[in-house]
């Protein structure tokens, strides 16, 4: 696909447009905005950024976008971990950051309408002051819900209240030739034709740009308590997942992690973690309507783990415990970060019974390719998250390692029945991997749908899928 460059009448359509102050150009953009959370995915820097207010100024950017073949990327606060807010052909950023307000939260229907912008840290401590809970809660509260609805973001909670596309009633979206239209509304059910709402969910930004959104909203538990269970192997740690996804007690999140990995987020923290002394680690948390109805599945999560072959289960149910436990949990990704020069990441999904074959195939590829290798992840939902390191490796042995680490452990999760990306995407960074693991055939009808919405291929190009 040939692409215009921004030029000179370009910058003052979109200074018309929007406002001076809200469209930078060239040299004057900052190099942040040439990648996301992932740099090791290369820096591509855009011919200009733009910051909208309304789904008027998108649509009349994107219609001139559209008509001059000029690529558009739209950006969230740019937290993705695939490199699907860089905008690979240069073009436009469009960024929904400064769109970040809250409209309504509704009570009765219990739902709530957001410019795509606002912050799921903001929004979810807004509508808890009102006792409403928003369940998603990926690791990152930094990005916007925007962001948040179109990578489908999974998190912590998914394992009893779902992800980030069960909390989707409705969208406002702009289609890249400026028209705008309305996905779903303030509806618990519909089955008025094909759902573009579920479409648009997961979509990365490459079939429209959401202005707005309307969210459900559910009840806020009223007490939590988490569990830290320590095992002498992963194994076993893993083994233990299934007894209590058995077991009725409902866990909020099922999280497991490497001794290792406990420890380097000590370090990066500056905070020890409660127990550091076993190989492996449950940490599950529990909600409920009282403090004894919590507790009471607590003792009882906590029996069966003791029975399953933990070493012991540890408490934690005031605000202090539950922060050093979560706090450090929230941390792994920048500690793994803040411990080697570069790293490459892969987030699978795969059965809930295949995470201990999947780990076991992670350590014989760290051992075979003698590469270190993390891994962390939502053992409740199956999703692994593995991070390849490079400390000291020199780039062509990097090169060469990482390439070898990727393509085994993409076709191990393939094997066991798995998917390519669990939370995160697929960006530009994972679509070779996608291809291999779908098959052209599925590739083709995605790059089909693609055309429907982007015949000129101006909308985030390069993402999801290649053309
Ligand atoms: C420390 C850390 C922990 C993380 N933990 C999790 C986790 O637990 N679970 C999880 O799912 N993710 C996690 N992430 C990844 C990241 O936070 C999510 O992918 C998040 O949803 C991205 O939101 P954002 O606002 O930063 O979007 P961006 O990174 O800016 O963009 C992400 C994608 O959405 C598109 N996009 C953004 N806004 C719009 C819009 N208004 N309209 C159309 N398209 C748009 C972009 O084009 C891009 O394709 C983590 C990241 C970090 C750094």
């Amino acid at each position: 696909m040939n692409y215009t460059h921004v030029g000179e009448e370009d910058l003052s359509f979109f200074r018309l447009t929007c406002s001076p102050d809200r469209v930078i150009a060239g040299g004057d953009i900052s190099e942040d905005f040439g990648h996301d959370e992932m740099p090791v995915y290369g820096s591509y820097m855009p011919d200009a950024l733009v910051y909208a207010l309304s789904a008027e100024e998108i649509s009349r950017v994107l219609a001139h976008c559209n008509q001059r073949r000029i690529p558009v990327t739209p950006r969230g606060a740019g937290t993705g971990l695939c490199g699907g807010a860089v905008p690979l052909f240069g073009g436009v950023l469009l960024s929904t950051e400064k769109m970040n307000r809250i409209l309504e939260v509704d009570e009765e229907n219990m739902t709530a309408t957001v410019e795509p912008g606002v912050l799921l840290m903001d929004f979810s401590a807004h509508v808890l002051n009102k006792n409403l809970f928003y369940p998603p809660e990926p690791g990152e509260k930094t990005a916007t819900l925007g962001g948040n609805v179109m990578t489908n973001a999974g998190g912590m909670k998914a394992v009893k209240y779902g992800v980030t596309r069960d909390y989707v009633m409705g969208l406002e979206v702009v289609l890249p030739d400026g028209q705008i239209i309305k996905a779903g509304g303030k509806l618990s059910k519909n089955s008025s034709g094909y759902s573009l709402l579920h479409l648009f969910v997961g979509s990365e930004g490459t079939l429209g740009i959401v202005t707005k959104l309307v969210l459900k909203l559910i009840p806020k538990p009223s007490k939590s308590v988490s569990l830290l269970v320590p095992f002498d192997s992963m194994e076993q740690c893993i083994g233990t997942v299934p007894v209590i996804l058995r077991s009725q007690l409902k866990p909020v999140a099922v999280e497991f992690m490497q001794r290792e990995i406990i420890l380097e987020a000590g370090k990066y923290l500056g905070r020890d973690f409660p127990d550091k002394s076993a190989e492996a680690y449950l940490l599950l948390s529990f909600d409920g309507g009282s403090r004894e109805e919590v507790e009471k599945i607590c003792d009882r999560a906590a029996e069966l783990c003791v029975r399953a072959g933990a070493r012991d289960a540890f408490y934690a149910d005031t605000a202090e415990r539950l922060s050093c436990l979560w706090d450090a949990r929230g941390a792994f990704l920048e500690a793994i970060k803040s411990s080697t020069p570069e790293l490459d990441e892969c987030d699978v999904v795969v059965p809930r019974n295949s995470i201990a074959a999947f780990a076991k195939a992670v350590d014989a590829v760290a051992q075979k390719l003698d590469i270190r290798i993390r891994y962390f992840g939502h053992a409740g939902d199956g999703n692994v998250h593995v991070y390849v390191c490079r400390d000291q490796l020199n780039e062509a042995c990097w090169k060469e390692k990482l390439g070898a680490a990727m393509e085994e452990l993409y076709k191990e999760a393939s094997m066991l029945g798995g998917k390519v990306s669990g939370e995160h995407g697929i960006g530009h960074a994972k679509i070779d991997f996608l291809r291999e693991s779908e098959g052209g055939q599925y590739v083709a009808l995605l790059e089909r749908i693609k055309d429907v919405f982007d015949p000129n291929r101006i909308l985030n190009p390069g993402k999801v899928v290649r053309r």
